[in-house]
């Protein structure tokens, strides 16, 4: 068989920020609308500053209002809930997002809570979780959002009856994409720990989608021939070459074992490049849309 295709999540991603551009500069001149994006980071993550930074160059770059507020470590709960609070109110802001994780001592479920669902961009609060599992319009956790829109590109617009294989329950990933693929018809199957051979789970699957966070956990024989496989897993591993590796340089891989699985899937997500791109500007779309419901538009 031949080497499955590679699916170009970066791509797709810079497809998908020039559409949300497009579609500010619509909502500007038409309604007078500019979709804002407010974002909090609180203490010094050096990850979290990353994807902060990210997401606010991002956001401007498609010419929305982007505002950045940073608090420190020991910012007490109240005060994070008031800065959320006062951006609930702030009718220049559509989508506020708080950067997980929080530092310790500060309850992040309560923060994501106290989000207005209207507005919650990272579509985590439980008001969105409860609309996406009742099929009714919410704003979707952005990374399942991002894989769906990678299906779509692979296999077409109709998923309708496939058999999907989801690895991995959180509600950040594994249950969010789990309720998008039963809305797009497919047969859906949630693995997680306790399932019992995993192996055979995945080899049903037309589509498998590795949520699970440890490196190369799927290996090549656990994939049906020709199924598309989306790898959402970044997992930081030592380089294979020793002298690499002894100088304590890593790279990016997967939960999918890539190198073997390419040669066994019809189409599949490298790490990085795949999934990754698609959380940010699948943000920006979650921020447009809610501009648009905000606005009546
Ligand atoms: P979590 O740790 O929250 O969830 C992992 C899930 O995997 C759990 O449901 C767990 O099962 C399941 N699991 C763990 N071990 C096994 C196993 N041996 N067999 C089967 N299932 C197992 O992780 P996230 O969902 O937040 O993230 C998953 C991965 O995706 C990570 O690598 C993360 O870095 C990456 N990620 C990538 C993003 C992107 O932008 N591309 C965005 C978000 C995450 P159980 O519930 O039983 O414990």
């Amino acid at each position: 068989m031949s080497e499955a295709k590679l699916i170009d999540g970066r791509a797709a991603a810079d497809s998908l920020r020039s559409q949300v551009a497009a579609e500010v500069a619509e909502l500007r001149a038409r309604f007078g609308v500019t979709p804002g994006l407010a974002v909090v980071l609180v203490g010094e993550d050096p990850a979290s500053q990353v994807y902060v930074r990210s997401k606010g160059e991002q956001s401007l770059a498609a010419g929305m209002h982007s505002v950045t507020h940073r608090l420190s470590a020991d910012t007490p709960q109240d005060v994070l809930i008031g800065l959320v609070r006062s951006l609930n109110a702030d009718p220049a802001i559509h989508g506020i997002l708080v950067q997980m994780p929080l530092p310790q001592g500060l309850d992040e479920k309560a923060v994501v809570e106290a989000i207005d669902p209207d507005k919650d961009v990272d579509g985590l609060h439980v008001v969105n979780a409860g609309r996406l599992s009742q099929g009714l319009a919410s704003l979707s956790p952005c990374t399942p959002l991002g894989c769906m829109i990678l299906l779509r590109q692979t296999l077409g617009d109709d998923l309708s009856g496939l058999r999907a294989v989801v690895v991995g329950r959180s509600i950040l990933v594994g249950r969010p994409v789990a309720q998008l693929l039963l809305q797009a018809d497919c047969t859906v199957t949630i693995a997680h720990s306790r399932t019992r051979d995993l192996a055979a789970v995945c080899r049903e699957a037309d589509i498998l989608v590795a949520a699970v966070g440890r490196p190369r956990m799927i290996p090549g024989d656990w994939i049906r021939p020709g199924a598309t496989v989306i790898d959402v897993g970044i997992n930081r591993v030592p380089f294979d070459d020793p002298a690499k590796a002894a100088e304590g340089r890593t790279k990016l891989v997967g939960d999918v074992d890539f190198k073997s699985a390419r040669q066994v899937a019809g189409a599949i997500t490298p790490v990085p490049n795949g999934v990754g791109p698609m959380t940010v500007a699948c943000l920006l779309a979650n921020t447009v849309t809610a501009a648009r419901r905000i606005h009546g538009i």
